[in-house]
């Protein structure tokens, strides 16, 4: 049975709108080991980035529908990340590349895992792109990511092309 699932995209480091768009190809090269299908893709948001100084970030969302679990979905998300030059040097610290679920049509409690992710309903730049690619959850989180303030500024959309399997940062705030 097939699942729905957003993942969380992040970078502060290198070239960001690259490594978001790499990573968005990636995952969509997931098409035959776990059967992923790329559904939408979000706006692209900066933020000041939380914990030691460090650059801004961007982030982004995507949702997909994939027949697989989450634990064999965060496998393949871990080593997307290290494939681009993702280490775990410093808790919160700048990283080329950060992926997480954020939400799935099933929730998840584990000792690796928790979906919804549980720092969701504290982040702007995590529920903003969720609600881009997942308008059906806006009853329950709209209201929160008001109080917090409201979306972070938008600096694009990102664009796939199935046909040549390759993504990129356009300009237009069309989300979704
Ligand atoms: P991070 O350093 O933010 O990439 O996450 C470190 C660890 O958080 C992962 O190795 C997971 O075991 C755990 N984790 C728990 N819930 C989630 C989630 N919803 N998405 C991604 N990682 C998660």
């Amino acid at each position: 049975m097939d699942h729905v699932f957003v993942i969380g995209l992040g970078s502060n480091l290198g070239v960001r709108e690259h490594n978001l768009s790499a990573a968005v190809e990636a995952v969509a090269r997931l098409a035959l080991p776990l059967a992923v299908r790329l559904e939408a893709l979000s706006c692209v948001y900066e933020s000041a980035a939380i914990g030691p100084p460090q650059p801004a970030y961007l982030n982004a969302a995507l949702r997909l529908s994939a027949c697989c679990t989450p634990e064999a979905l965060l496998e393949a998300l871990h080593a997307i990340e290290a494939a681009h030059g993702r280490t775990r040097e410093v808790h919160w610290g700048p990283r080329s590349l950060d992926l997480d679920i954020l939400w799935a049509s099933e929730g998840r409690q584990t000792e690796q895992l928790t979906i919804p992710h549980a720092q969701l309903l504290l982040r702007t730049f995590a529920l903003a792109p969720l609600l881009d690619v997942a308008p059906e959850l806006a009853v329950h989180y709209a209201p929160v990511l008001e109080r917090l303030g409201g979306p972070p500024p938008v600096r694009g959309t990102l664009r796939y092309d199935p046909t040549s399997g390759s993504c990129e940062l356009a300009a237009s705030a069309q989300c979704g």
